[in-house]
C-alpha cells in the first residue's frame, strides 16, 4: 500500500532535525539560543522548530558574504562555472521533488498537486532559466562623440551583497526567483524566509551545500521581519535588498535603505482588474476569472480581485463564477482530492473575514461565500461580491485572500472610462482583458497603468518576460534579462588611445 505522502521517511527526518542558521558555509546556532515553531495552516499542527535568527545574527551573515565577495570566490569566478552549479542545483532540487512538494505543501498550506506542478517545477525552471544568464551578461562598445580617438565601453559587474526577503505565499518560488538571478549575476546573498513558511528555504540551502557552492556565497538567516529583516534592510553592509510581500513592509524599506543608498527592488501588492467583454469566449473566461482570484485561496499579488464585466452578460458571467466556486473542494492540500487549502495563518483568516464584513457594511451583497470553514485549519469560503463601487474598501485594499468584487458597465462606457475604472487604484501590477475585438483589447492593454496585461489568457507570469508593477505594486521587474541585470552595477570606462 502507498504511503501517506506524511510518512515519507524523507520529510519525517527533515521535519524533525535541528534547524539552524546557514552562515558562512556551516550551520550555526543563532546566538541568542531562540527560535520559533512553524505549523501546517490545514491542520495547525506544528511542523518544526526553526532558529530565530537575530540582529547579531544578521551582522555575521553579511560579514561573511561579505570577506566571500571580497575574495571574489564566486564573482571572479568563470561565468561558466556559475552556469554548472546552478543547472546542478536545479537537478538536485528536481530529484528531490517529490520531498521538497511535500515540505511545500505542510508548510504553506496549497495543494500538494500545485507544490509539484507549480512551485516545484516553477523553481527548477526558474533554476535553469537564469543558469543561462550567467554566461550572457555582457556590456556595449560606444563611440563617444567627443573629439579625439576613443575606445568607451561598459561592464556589468555583480552589485555586491545582496538581502532576499521573501514571503509566505509562494515561499520555494520566490526565494529561488531571487537567489537563482543573484548568483548568476555573481553576488553574494543573505536569504530571510517568511517566519511563517521557512521549511522549504531551509531544504533548499541544504541542498545548495551539497551542490558545492563556496562557503559564504549563499547564507540563510531564519528569523522574524521585525528583528531578522529590520537589521538586514538597515545593514550598511548589504548592497542591495530584493524583497516581495506587503506595501507597508515595502516602504520601510524605502526609508532603511536611505542609510547606505543600496539598491531597492520591491515586487508588492495589487489590486488587479479582470475586463470581460460580451464578445468574449465566456467558456474560457469565466474559469480563468475564478481560477485568478480563488486559485491558491486568493494568496497570489497578481490575484484578480476586481472584476468588470459588459452588462449583458454579466449574470452569466457572475452565475459561471459561482458555480466555480461552489464545485471547489476546500480543505487540507495533502488530501488528493483538494482544490484551494487554507490561508496562511489565523490572522489572515480574520483580516480576510474583516473585509468581507465591511464590504456588507458598505452595502455590497454577497452572492456565494463569505464567511469561515470551522474545523481545525483556517479556511475561508471563496467569496463573490456584486453590488460593489470604487470607493469600498473590499474594491480599494489588497485583501489577499479568495474575495472578487465584480461589477457591470454598459454600452455608455468607452476604452478610457474602462481603462479609468481598472487605474482607479493605488496599485499597478496587472491586469487581463477578455474580449474578440482585437483593437480594443489593444488599445485597453496600452491604457491600463500595470507591468502586465494579459490578453484572453490566463498566462501571465513567464521567465521570458517581465514581471512587476507600477504605482504602489513595487519597484523594478523580475524575469528576464532585466530581472538579472538588476543585480549587476553597469560601469563606464573610457580610454583614450
Ligand atoms: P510582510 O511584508 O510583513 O512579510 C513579507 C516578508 O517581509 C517576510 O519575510 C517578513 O518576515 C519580512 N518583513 C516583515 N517586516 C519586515 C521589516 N520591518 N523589515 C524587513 N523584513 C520584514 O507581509 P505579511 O505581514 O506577512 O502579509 C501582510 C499582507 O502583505 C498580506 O495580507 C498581503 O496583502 C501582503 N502580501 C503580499 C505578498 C506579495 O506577494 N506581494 C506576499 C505576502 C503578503
Amino acid at each position: 500500500m502507498e504511503k501517506m505522502p506524511t510518512e515519507d521517511p524523507r520529510v519525517m527526518g527533515f521535519l524533525g532535525s535541528p534547524h539552524m542558521l546557514f552562515i558562512g558555509g556551516k550551520w550555526v546556532e543563532p546566538l541568542r539560543g531562540e527560535s520559533f515553531t512553524t505549523e501546517n495552516p490545514a491542520s495547525e499542527i506544528v511542523l518544526s522548530e526553526i532558529a530565530a535568527g537575530g540582529p547579531d545574527d544578521v551582522d555575521r551573515a553579511v560579514e561573511a558574504a561579505r570577506k566571500a565577495f571580497d575574495d571574489g570566490r564566486w564573482s571572479s569566478a568563470a561565468p561558466a562555472e556559475r552556469t554548472r552549479l546552478l543547472l546542478r542545483l536545479a537537478d538536485v532540487l528536481e530529484a528531490h521533488g517529490d520531498e521538497m512538494a511535500i515540505i511545500e505543501s505542510l508548510d504553506n498550506g496549497m495543494p500538494l498537486s500545485s507544490a509539484r506542478q507549480r512551485a516545484l517545477v516553477g523553481a527548477v525552471e526558474s533554476l535553469r532559466y537564469y543558469a543561462g544568464w550567467a554566461t550572457k551578461l555582457v556590456g556595449d562598445t560606444s563611440t563617444p562623440s567627443q573629439p579625439g580617438e576613443w575606445l568607451a565601453y561598459t561592464l556589468r559587474e555583480p552589485i555586491g551583497v545582496v538581502g532576499l526577503i521573501v514571503p509566505w505565499n509562494s515561499p520555494l518560488l520566490m526565494a529561488v526567483n531571487k537567489l537563482a538571478p543573484a548568483l548568476a549575476a555573481g553576488c553574494m546573498v543573505v536569504l530571510k524566509p517568511a517566519e511563517l513558511t521557512s521549511l522549504s528555504a531551509l531544504r533548499l540551502v541544504q541542498l545548495a551545500e551539497e551542490v558545492g557552492f563556496p562557503p559564504g556565497v549563499i547564507n540563510l538567516v531564519t528569523g522574524t521581519g521585525e528583528l531578522a529583516g529590520q537589521r538586514l534592510i538597515e545593514h550598511s553592509g548589504i548592497d542591495k535588498i530584493s524583497f516581495t510581500g506587503s506595501t507597508a513592509t515595502g516602504k520601510k524599506i524605502i526609508s532603511a535603505a536611505a542609510g547606505n543608498f543600496k539598491r531597492v527592488s520591491l515586487e508588492l501588492g495589487g489590486k488587479s482588474p479582470t475586463f470581460i467583454f460580451d464578445d468574449a469566449d465566456l467558456d474560457k473566461a469565466i474559469p480563468a476569472a475564478a481560477n485568478g482570484i480563488f486559485g491558491h485561496t486568493g494568496q497570489i499579488c497578481a490575484a484578480g480581485s476586481r472584476l468588470y464585466v459588459d452588462q449583458n452578460v454579466f449574470d452569466r458571467v457572475i452565475e459561471g463564477i459561482a458555480e466555480y466556486a461552489r464545485a471547489l473542494r476546500v480543505g487540507n492540500g495533502m488530501e488528493p482530492e483538494t482544490d484551494i487549502g487554507p490561508v496562511i495563518s489565523d490572522g489572515q483568516r480574520n483580516r480576510v473575514l474583516s473585509y468581507v464584513d465591511s464590504g456588507r457594511e458598505e452595502g455590497a451583497e454577497v452572492v456565494i461565500g463569505g464567511g469561515r470553514i470551522d474545523g481545525p485549519g483556517h479556511f475561508v469560503e471563496p467569496t463573490v461580491f456584486v453590488n460593489t463601487s470604487h470607493r469600498m474598501r473590499v474594491v480599494r485594499e489588497e485583501i489577499f485572500g479568495p474575495v472578487l468584487c465584480a461589477a457591470p458597465f454598459d454600452e455608455a462606457d468607452t476604452v478610457d472610462s474602462l481603462a479609468d475604472r481598472g487605474n482607479d487604484t493605488d496599485y499597478g501590477l496587472s491586469a487581463a482583458v477578455w474580449t474578440r475585438d482585437i483593437s480594443r483589447a489593444h488599445r485597453l492593454a496600452r491604457r491600463l497603468k500595470a507591468g502586465t496585461v494579459r490578453v484572453n489568457t490566463p498566462l501571465g507570469v513567464d521567465y521570458s518576460m517581465p514581471f512587476g508593477g507600477f504605482k504602489q505594486s513595487g519597484w523594478g521587474r523580475e524575469n528576464a534579462r532585466t530581472g538579472v541585470e538588476a543585480y549587476t552595477e553597469l560601469k563606464s570606462v573610457f580610454v583614450g588611445l
